[in-house]
């Protein structure tokens, strides 16, 4: 077929693959763009009729399932029939696919960086997206039997490439399909040998169970980056130590020295979190049971086959894709802890809530909770204690939280976490590693250098994100700030307006006084005058902290928005692990070539590793004395100290503007009381100013304030209206001046002539 380049108006990509006997090409349409995989049988006499039959029946079989995980069939362009001919021989149905722009698993695994498994994003898709294609298979009865990495293809998303979490994830190649049900068996021996379940080839009938095995066997390469059973080992050879692995034992290994061991663990070098990690373990317990009877169910105890037909209802049943589907809906929350240099996870619920993760958090890292603050790139805002967790998880992304000691941003001295394997090899440098052991030397010292990454990276974001956090909390406060400012500004006006008052009043006091007038009614005066000047004095003092508080405010905001972003970006530019990453990357694909039988020394893992420790210490101590880290760590005590002032600034302001609202009150009373013991009593004005004092004297106390002793009067003001009061009250007081005035005479002529009251009738 590498002579048809064009047929009508499609045109050939490029071969996508090519299996023991298909071909897939990609074809694309000149106008539309359109994209189709074409599956042509490149064989042609070979072919058995069982073969013919096998092929006929994978197309009619992708044909009829109609499932989003199960690659979709298209309708072939008829031109492609008579365009094809000399490239199918053998005239068998051509399979016409829609077109998954992701390659296929197997080549996301030989990616080096997968080495020790995928991210636990891709995992919990793969699982989900697989488990779901299988379900329906044996749903319909059908047994896959060949499932592998090879067969399972990726269709990512155009939008949105490189969001691992939008990948879907096909089955294609049913070639061996079959279709049998869990209680049938069936005796032809197919698949593919590593992946193969070990009944296929030890046992004459096999039922749907060999799945089970074939994707427990899965699950586990993309967890670790191996497979669990002896991997460098055939079949034949690694199935004699598998079959006398307990029910728990989800892994087989040989050891540095070549010992055999069986496992109940995923190995350590991974990238999934703990939770999920035990969630998985048990699973694979279910999955990677020897004995096909029992594998994939509920109770192992229980035998399923032959059982007599009455005891039918007692049979174990098949639970592997509900278990399965139960761990991948369990929430679990991420967390990377800035101080400790740690990634933590913990499966949460609705009702989980941040001081309950603050006590967890406090067990694995020893940060008291009161000491910790929780941020999320979400907000940007410091989490609250009563928040549910949940809010902040989520499904399509593994986002996850930043944790900080509120005294310690960064702890010196963090030790790095060192795969065993490479912790050997820097203790014996020139020690000599057969080919398997430096395999996984190099896989190792790779999964080394690659955490070390992360964390680098988790770090960097980490500081971003309290960086922004201190942006944000700033400009929340300047916000603040500005409110109290204004509240302050309103308290001056009114201040001034009070104090220009009491002046006046002062200053008619002291005459009243030096004129020997009215000196009983006037004690009331002298209290709001003193508490006048006590609230002014105050009111300067807050003045003075405001101002001063203004001004170290507006310098963090400033430290906040100034250059700790940028710094940081400088930072990460200079100070990466780009080199010895590559460095690591160059000696693991290298680590495959050589004489495998050989024994030899492995001096490149010695020195990226080695470089990779040097660089790790060299950054962190670095860090440590960078303007912008001391500038988070000053901002981050500082700004909650402003904070905390601000607030008790805003408190003030409130009080003694409800002061000065209080005194204009008082002084208001004061002088209606006045004005009103003066006016109520005209008959006994003849007595007055004496009159005045008589009139309530039985209780009156000199210096007491005069309303108590009189009609009270309406005074309800409103803030607001203080000014028209204050205007109001001057015009009293100055009707009260001329008052006191004509009392003066009055007193004066009292004493040698008649009474003359006529002024109270006087309109003011
Ligand atoms: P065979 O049955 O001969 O093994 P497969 O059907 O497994 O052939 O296909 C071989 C390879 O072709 C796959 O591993 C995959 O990389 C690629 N391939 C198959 N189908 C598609 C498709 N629909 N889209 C993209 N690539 C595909």
């Amino acid at each position: 077929m590498d002579d048809i380049v064009f047929i009508g108006d499609w045109i050939k990509d490029r071969v996508l693959g090519s299996g023991s006997f298909g071909i897939v090409v990609l074809w694309r349409h000149k106008d539309s763009d359109e994209k189709l995989a074409v599956k042509t049988c490149k064989w042609a006499d070979e072919l058995t009729a069982k073969h013919r039959e096998r092929w006929t029946k994978e197309v009619e079989m992708l044909q009829s399932c109609n499932n989003p995980n199960i690659v979709g069939t298209r309708e072939l362009p008829p031109e492609f029939v008579s365009g094809l001919a000399r490239a199918n021989p053998s005239r068998l149905p051509i399979l016409c696919m829609e077109y998954c722009s992701g390659g296929d698993l197997r080549q996301v695994l030989n990616k080096p960086d997968s080495c020790c498994g995928l991210k636990e994003v891709q995992v919990r898709k793969i699982l989900s997206d697989v488990g779901n294609a299988m379900q329906f298979l044996h749903h319909n009865k059908i047994t896959h039997r060949d499932l592998k990495p090879e067969n399972i293809v990726l269709q990512v998303p155009i939008d949105d490439p490189q969001n691992q979490a939008k990948v879907t994830y096909k089955l294609i190649d049913l070639g061996y399909a079959k279709e049998i049900d869990s209680n049938s068996v069936c005796a032809s021996f197919v698949g593919t040998l590593q992946y193969l379940a070990p009944e296929l080839l030890y046992s004459k009938t096999y039922s749907n169970s060999v799945d089970f095995w074939s994707l427990g066997l899965l699950a586990f390469e993309i967890i670790c980056g191996t497979r669990p059973f002896l991997p460098f080992m055939a079949p034949v050879q690694w199935m004699p130590h598998v079959k006398k692995k307990a029910h728990e034992n989800i892994c087989v290994y040989e050891t540095f020295h070549g010992d055999i061991e069986y496992s109940n663990e995923i190995f350590p070098e991974n990238r999934i979190s703990k939770p999920f990690k035990k969630f998985m373990e048990e699973w694979l317990q279910v999955a990677l049971e020897w004995d096909p009877k029992l594998r994939g169910r509920d109770a192992p105890s229980k035998v399923t086959f032959n059982i007599p037909t009455e005891e039918k209802g007692m049979a174990s049943k098949v639970v592997i894709f509900n278990l399965l589907q139960n761990i991948l809906s369990r929430k679990i929350i991420q967390v990377f802890s800035i101080t400790t240099l740690t990634h933590l996870a913990y499966e949460i619920n609705e009702s989980t809530t941040i001081s309950m993760l603050k006590m967890w958090m406090h067990n694995d890292t020893n940060i008291l909770p009161q000491d910790q603050i929780v941020l999320s790139k979400l907000n940007y805002v410091d989490i609250g204690d009563d928040e549910p967790v949940v809010k902040y998880w989520n499904e399509i992304s593994g986002d996850m939280l930043y944790l900080y000691n509120k005294k310690q941003i960064l702890e010196e001295n963090v030790a790095p976490l060192v795969p065993k394997a490479v912790q050997r090899c820097l203790e014996h440098h020139k020690a000599l590693y057969n080919f398997k052991n430096c395999l996984n030397l190099y896989k190792n010292g790779l999964y080394f250098v690659m955490n070390q990454m992360d964390i680098y990276d988790s770090l960097v974001n980490g500081l971003f994100v309290i960086a922004e956090s201190l942006k944000n909390r700033s400009s929340q406060l300047l916000l603040k700030h500005n409110t109290v400012d204004k509240a302050s500004g309103k308290l001056l006006a009114k201040e001034e307006l009070m104090t220009s008052m009491i002046e006046t009043g002062k200053k008619h006091v002291k005459h009243l006084r030096e004129n020997n007038v009215g000196i009983n009614l006037l004690g009331g005066f002298d209290e709001i005058f003193k508490e006048t000047a006590d609230t002014a004095e105050k009111i300067e003092k807050l003045q003075t902290a405001w101002s001063q508080l203004s001004r170290r405010l507006q310098s963090s905001a400033r430290r906040c928005t100034e250059g700790i972003s940028n710094d940081l970006n400088n930072f990460i530019a200079r100070n990466n692990y780009q080199n010895v990453f590559i460095n690591a990357l160059k000696a693991y694909k290298k680590s495959y070539n050589g004489n495998r039988e050989r024994e030899r020394q492995c001096p490149e893992i010695v020195k990226f590793c080695y470089d990779c420790l040097k660089l790790r210490n060299k950054i962190l101590h670095e860090l440590h004395h960078q303007q912008f880290l001391y500038k988070i760590k000053d901002l981050n005590i500082e700004i909650p100290k402003i904070a905390d002032a601000v607030t008790n600034a805003a408190d003030n302001v409130e009080k003694l503007t409800n002061n000065l609202v209080t005194i204009s009150t008082k002084l208001t009373n004061c002088i209606w009381s006045t004005i009103s013991l003066v006016v109520t009593d005209p008959q006994n004005v003849a007595e007055l100013p004496y009159s005045v004092v008589s009139f309530e004297k039985k209780d009156f106390k000199i210096g007491e304030s005069v309303s108590n002793h009189c009609f009270k009067v309406a005074n309800k003001m409103e803030d607001d209206s203080l000014k028209s009061l204050i205007t109001e009250s001057l015009k009293l007081r100055h009707s009260h001046i001329n008052l006191c005035e004509k009392l003066t005479s009055q007193q004066k002529s009292l004493k040698k002539n008649m009474y003359d009251f006529s002024f109270l009738n006087e309109k003011s």
